[in-house]
């Protein structure tokens, strides 16, 4: 076959099917009968059934089970995902003996039809649609109108008495698996198509009569076999046979590995391929096809959500080609009859999937059919709003309602909006297709908008349409607008599913591409323009309009209260700022878990007497700059003290190497050399004597304090000095000391000393006494090794992951991007171990130093304080594990709480199961 793969796909083939042989997957599709590969469904029964999606993929065990409610299912048959693993292990050929169970099965379709595959008296045709286990909208190929040839178009003709219909299905026959199926390039059609369309003097598809489809036909059979090299096929099934191949072929297409990538989609085995007999919605004025949701994807709002094309093919609604009618406002007036039956159906299935539901329905001669239904893709507002009204509605409990919603897609509701109060000139408007504020510069092409992303600028990605290649450049970009295309568009869907704001269908915009040129109401706009998009509205608006924070509220308080009740891991906040302390605070953090105290210097009236302090030649004159970064250092405190009003503050001594605040080129060295009133030699000396071949390993962290005490007096003074001042305001503080990158346990010994006599001075001094805890970060594997050891001076343990996934993998932090994408892209580590935890090494590092700890001292609290506590699949780690906290970013605490809830219904839920299972 023409199709390309692509690179690498040898590579991925091998590493995805020897993992998956150990895998969970072929495990679980043993519950299918073991070596069948073809699953029937027609007339109310079905071999398959809903339990069954990791064999039969998620449309197929739908299609089954809708078939068994039953719904209007045209008959058919799923060929399994365990088959397309078959076929890509065996170098991507169709198993022995898998055409012949096609065929047992095509006879089936036949029975249930009473028509004949490739019959021109009474013509059975059938599609060929891929369906993996989680939908891919858009990645992989499907081919409709199979088993149609010169002799059978004739006879649909006839039999249907509608010659039009007949060509126009052959025509996209011809189209779709000379595209799709051999690989020759849609253009080549379109050309023909548009050459027809000129001819007649006509300018939609719909208007071309017989004769110019016959011709249409004609020039297509001559695109295919000039570019395939022989006659488009004429045999039924050898059309069959290779619409299957493609379909799994597509499994491993770099547009469907792209997807699965960046959803992060993995064990899969493979695509099933759904053949199903056709049914047609393009056979007259009273026929039609769509798309709908039981729900309004988009705010969640209980609603029907639909929109259908009269006299179409399925593929053209999704395509965005035509601008679909709304079903809620225009259905009733084409036919009341099926938008009663619609409404039914809504019902029937949400009832039956206790989810939303996205589904594609066709009207054939006024007969609906149901030809899928999935859990529709939601933004995550929506998905907040529908888990809490399916509660209200009894349909699901609080559990499931927390945990449909994905943690790390909290991040869209945390996302700014634009000000209410903010100028804006609306330059166009659109369908608000994915909601949320985005503001860029204008891109014109996918790659275009990864290239300028790359470099650091804000695009908001233009296009008539989207297609799926688009996809990486979608996923880059702040928004995404498209002329063409409704609520349902590919651009639509995939901006949804990615929580991208997209506003689609702005029809007065004119897009061209080649000139990079947008022009709208006699204005144009290029890629040095800003624009700004109202994602919720549909509105398009000049320039960059002011955005503002969001905020916790409405459904998504009401499910993060849910989430509260379940979760027993606290969430803590990462923060060195007052700003940062109160902002955590609001979305819901229980106390800084990491206080980077180095931040604190930088600002322009500090770091000129830090870099005193380091270039000081003794003691004495350090201690004299210390004395005037106290009275800051003590500021910051009081603040973060009142911010957090009484709940536990951990603030970590100065962790980086000195010579980071140090100025590296001449110009600023010669400035600070006057400003100091020393030589620039002197400066350039200290900055060369400060130099470390690899900084990471050297001169920090405690190491610092070992080497000059003074500083380490100077940071626990400031914060005892604090937090006797909040405490004398009436406000109870909890300060945690900690002490970065400790080995051994004399290190914390010998620094304990100066912190417990720098701290019993001050409350001497202040006449005042607060409580206060001597902890450490558990950052190198030594510590974590000898943890029993180290947890004799520790009364806490954080565990700084980023320390310690560089020390136990051997990947420096800083350089780890020149080698880390290959080792991703080649599956030899799964995910990036700076974002997600190592379970298998990092994370029994942490477990062995949790065990270690509490077994000398049993209430030793444990936290988390690297880049991880805000990753989902990390903090359920850390509850699993049996941490007392996750400490992250201030915007990540509400994923933080809402994984740490999924931590503790999934173990409740795993706890009961095998309680049962043992009765
Ligand atoms: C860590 O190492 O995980 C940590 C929190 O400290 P830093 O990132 O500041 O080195
Ligand atoms: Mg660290």
């Amino acid at each position: 076959m023409a199709r390309n793969n692509g690179n690498g796909t040898a590579t991925l083939t091998r590493g995805g099917s020897s993992r998956l042989s150990s895998g969970t997957t072929k495990g679980k599709s043993g519950a299918g009968k073991k070596g069948k590969r073809v699953y029937f469904f027609g007339n109310g029964k079905a071999e398959g059934g809903a339990h069954l999606k990791d064999l039969l993929g998620g449309k197929g065990a739908n299609l089954a089970d809708m078939t068994t409610v039953p719904l209007p299912v045209p008959p058919g048959f799923t060929i399994t995902t365990e088959t397309c693993g078959e076929y890509n292990d065996a170098g991507q050929k169709l198993p022995r003996g898998l055409m012949e169970e096609v065929r047992k099965n095509v006879a089936k379709v036949e029975r249930a039809t009473k028509k004949k595959f490739g019959n021109p008296k009474n013509p059975l045709l059938v599609a060929a649609r891929s369906g993996a286990k989680f939908s891919m909208p858009g990645m992989m190929d499907t081919v409709l109108n199979i088993g149609l040839n010169d002799k059978v178009v004739e006879g649909m003709a006839k039999l249907t008495g509608n010659e039009r219909f007949a060509y126009d299905s052959y025509r996209r026959l011809i189209n779709m698996f000379g595209d799709t199926v051999m690989g020759v390039d849609h253009h080549h059609f379109e050309t023909e198509l548009s050459a027809v369309k000129k001819d007649k003097g006509v300018e939609l598809d719909t208007d071309l009569d017989t004769e110019s489809l016959k011709e249409v036909v004609r020039r297509y059979k001559d695109v295919y076999k000039q570019h395939v090299g022989k006659p488009f096929p004429q045999d039924p099934f050898e059309q069959l046979e290779a619409a299957i191949e493609a379909v799994f072929k597509s499994w491993m297409g770099d547009r469907a590995i792209r997807y699965r990538e960046l959803n992060d989609i993995r064990g899969l085995r493979g695509t099933a391929v759904n053949v199903q007999a056709m049914v047609f919605g393009n056979m007259g004025d009273d026929s039609a096809t769509g798309v709908a949701f039981t729900r309004n994807p988009s705010t969640g709002e209980d609603e029907f959500y639909g929109e259908f094309l009269v006299n179409a093919q399925g593929e053209d609604v999704v395509a965005g080609i035509r601008t679909p009618l709304d079903c809620k406002t225009e259905m009733v007036k084409w036919s009341a009859k099926a938008w009663k039956e619609l409404l039914k159906i809504k019902d029937v299935l949400e009832a039956r999937y206790k989810d939303v539901q996205d589904f594609e329905f066709t009207i054939e001669k006024g007969k609906l059919y149901m030809l899928q239904t999935r859990n529709g893709k939601r933004t995550t507002a929506a998905a907040v709003k529908i888990a809490v009204d399916m509660t209200k509605e009894r349909l699901i409990d609080r559990p499931t309602a927390v945990l449909r919603i994905d943690p790390q897609s909290l991040d869209q509701l945390l996302h700014p909006t634009f000000n209410p109060k903010a100028e804006r000139t609306v330059i166009a408007k659109g369908l608000p297709a994915s909601p949320g504020a985005a503001v860029g510069k204008i891109a014109f092409t996918a790659e275009e908008a990864e290239e300028r992303v790359g470099k650091g600028e804000k695009i908001i990605l233009v296009r008539r349409e989207t297609e799926p290649a688009d996809i990486g450049g979608m996923h880059v970009s702040e928004g995404i607008l498209t002329s063409t295309g409704g609520m349902t568009s590919h651009a639509a869907v995939v901006a949804r599913g990615m929580g991208t704001p997209c506003v689609a269908g702005a029809g007065s915009l004119h897009i061209d591409t080649e000139k990079k040129r947008l022009s709208v109401n006699g204005k144009n706009y290029g890629v040095d323009d800003w624009i700004s998009l109202d994602g919720a509205i549909g509105e398009v608006y000049e320039g960059q309009v002011e955005t503002q924070e969001a905020s916790l509220t409405g459904a998504f308080k009401q499910i993060m209260e849910w989430a509260d009740q379940y979760r027993t891991l606290k969430v803590r906040t990462n923060a060195d700022t007052p700003n940062d302390a109160e902002v955590a605070r609001n979305f819901g953090a229980e106390g800084i878990g990491l206080c980077r105290t180095e931040h604190m210097f930088f600002d322009v009236l500090r770091i000129h007497t830090m870099r005193e302090m380091i270039l000081a030649s003794d003691t004495d004159g350090r201690r004299a700059a210390l004395a005037k970064l106290l009275p800051y250092q003590k500021e910051d405190f009081v603040g973060i003290f009142r911010a957090m009003k009484g709940l536990p503050v951990t603030i970590r001594l100065l962790d980086p190497p000195l010579h980071e605040f140090l100025p590296h080129n001449d110009q600023d060295q010669v400035a600070l050399a006057r400003s100091l009133g020393v030589t620039p030699d002197q400066i350039r000396q200290r900055v060369q004597q400060l130099h470390e071949a690899n900084p990471m390993l050297g001169h920090r962290g405690d190491r610092l304090a070992v080497t000059y005490p003074e500083i380490l007096e100077m940071q626990v003074r400031a914060i005892i000095e604090a937090a006797c001042e909040v405490k004398k305001e009436g406000v109870k503080v909890l300060p945690e000391i900690m002490i970065p990158l400790v080995g051994t346990k004399k290190e914390l010994d010998y620094l304990k000393t100066y912190t417990d006599e720098t701290a019993k001075a001050v409350m001497k001094e202040q006449g005042i006494k607060v409580d206060y805890l001597y902890g450490t970060m558990i950052e190198v594997p030594r510590a974590a090794v000898t943890a029993d050891e180290i947890a004799e001076t520790a009364e806490f343990f954080s565990f700084g992951t980023n320390d310690l996934t560089q020390m136990t993998f051997g990947y420096s932090r800083d350089d780890v991007n020149s080698f880390l994408p290959d080792y991703l892209k080649k599956e030899i580590l799964e995910r990036d171990p700076f974002q997600s935890i190592d379970v298998g090494g990092v994370g029994q590092l942490i477990r062995m130093a949790v065990e270690r700890g509490r077994s000398v001292r049993q209430d030793l609290k444990c936290g988390i304080c690297g880049e991880h506590g805000g990753d989902p699949k990390s903090v359920e780690f850390c509850h699993d594990v049996g941490l007392n906290y996750v400490s992250c970013s201030p915007f990540r605490v509400p994923i933080a709480r809402l994984a740490a809830a999924h931590a503790a219904i999934k173990q409740e839920q795993q706890a009961s199961a095998k309680k049962s299972r043992k009765k």
